[in-house]
């Protein structure tokens, strides 16, 4: 049995003050949640501990959205996986094409923090997916699979047991523009197919997340695909109904 996880992404957006109404509301909601779905939320670090003192002891789960490539020390303005731990966050995510676009984040920068979130007990949600001129030049599985190999199938067994993926296409993320069931199925089951090269029936056990532009009206189809194990929301994780509403599509 997978978990099923809908993590929201909130990104930078909404003030401490928006983001505690919003987990509020969240809260409010989440009876409506079938008890074998996690709902995460993945607010900005200066929400985190007024979100956390807000949601502790609910069926919430506490997310940030990145973590430093450092553990310690003279790096102004970087928050560390064993801060985020301390909390207590649960999930990290890690890898979000932005953060690879905008702040040329690599493969040995995106090692060393699965390295550290892992060391800190955190549950990393390592993004993967191609940018739309790598679809259409028929190199989404290239790109899928080197983005994996570089970071997750190094992984001890132990630590890939703990991992979460996500697997967003780059054309999709907060443009409008869903992968159809069809094509999210394959990538999925793509990506399911090259962690079981590496770690055999431990990949049935892992939970693959789709991310890109999902909201409530196309989520039930997406998570009634096969390798779907939930979702990683941006846009639609701002709104509480909207986000609940795709919780309650499985
Ligand atoms: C994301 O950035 O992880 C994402 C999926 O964004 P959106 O849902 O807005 O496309």
């Amino acid at each position: 049995m997978r978990l099923k996880i809908v993590a929201g992404n909130w990104k930078m957006n909404t003030t401490v003050e928006q983001g505690v109404a919003l987990s509020q509301s969240l809260l409010e909601q989440i009876s409506q949640v079938p008890e074998d779905v996690i709902l995460a939320i993945a607010p900005p670090f200066t929400h985190l501990y007024s979100v956390y003192q807000q949601i502790v002891n609910s069926r919430i789960a506490l997310g940030a959205q990145n973590c430093a490539a450092y553990d310690k020390g003279a790096y102004t303005g970087e928050v560390s996986a064993a801060m985020l731990a301390s909390v207590p966050c649960k999930y990290v995510i890690i890898g979000h094409s932005e953060r690879r676009e905008y702040y040329r984040e690599d493969a040995p920068i995106l090692n060393k923090k699965l390295a550290l979130a892992l060391q800190a007990g955190l549950i990393p949600i390592f993004c993967v997916g191609e940018r739309l001129e790598e679809r259409e030049a028929g190199r989404h599985f290239e790109v899928i699979a080197s983005q994996l190999k570089e970071a997750i199938t190094v992984l001890t067994p132990s630590d890939f047991s703990k991992v979460v993926i996500a697997y967003e296409p780059v054309w999709a993320i907060g443009t409008g523009k869903t992968a159809t069931s069809e094509q999210a199925q394959e990538a999925h089951a793509f990506i399911r197919k090259i962690l079981a090269e590496s770690f055999g029936v431990l990949a049935a056990q892992t939970s693959i997340l789709y991310g890109g532009s999902c909201k409530s009206s196309n989520a039930a189809e997406l998570f009634a695909q096969k390798d779907i194990d939930g979702g990683l929301i941006g846009g639609a994780s701002l709104q509480a109904d909207e986000f609940i509403a795709i919780a309650k599509a499985f």
